[in-house]
């Protein structure tokens, strides 16, 4: 089945803004179109869930969480970003393994277990995407993922 992805990231948006910190500000950048992609909505929800809530842990008080999707050829592009900490250079690739954590000790004060970006990489490779993340440490992180659309329709389009 199509779900129109923008509606749905929408939709998971409309659920951590109730649930969120009163100090961090979620800001949507998302395109005023419908773009059907062919995926597992549970799945995706997932995806969505375990990028969105390590950038609202990873914030800090009165940091801004930006979401954006938009097109890029036959791709839809996400990305989320935060203001938080940030991830050294070196740690970058590692954070979709399996259990692995950059800060041990503050990891562990947070709660989880590690495998909340290795079970995003899974999904997002599944459906034939691709999955990275950009940071400078001590300004912020921005996690990126594509998937393949099927078509796009404008609103007030049939
Ligand atoms: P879990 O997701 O299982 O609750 P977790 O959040 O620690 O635990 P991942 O979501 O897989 O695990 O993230 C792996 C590690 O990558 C984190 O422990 C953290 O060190 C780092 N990380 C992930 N997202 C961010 C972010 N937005 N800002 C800073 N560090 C991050
Ligand atoms: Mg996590």
């Amino acid at each position: 089945t199509e779900v129109d992805f923008v509606e749905m990231f929408d939709h998971v948006l409309d659920r951590f803004e109730m649930s969120k910190r009163e100090n961090i500000e979620i800001v949507r950048q998302l395109p005023r179109v419908a773009i059907y992609t062919k995926v597992d909505q549970d799945k995706m929800t997932q995806v969505l869930d375990n990028i969105i809530s390590n950038a609202i842990k990873y914030s800090p008080e009165g940091g801004t969480i930006t979401a954006r999707c938009w097109t890029i050829g036959k791709k839809i592009r996400i990305s989320i970003s935060d203001q938080g900490v940030g991830i050294p250079k070196n740690n970058l690739s590692k954070i979709f393994d399996r259990f692995y954590r950059v800060d041990k000790a503050r990891s562990r004060e947070l709660g989880g277990t590690g495998l909340g970006l290795a079970i995003a990489k899974e999904m997002i490779h599944a459906h034939h995407g691709d999955i990275w993340a950009e940071s400078k440490w001590g300004q912020g992180t921005t996690i990126y993922f594509t998937l393949p659309y099927k078509r796009i329709r404008e609103v007030g389009d049939k």
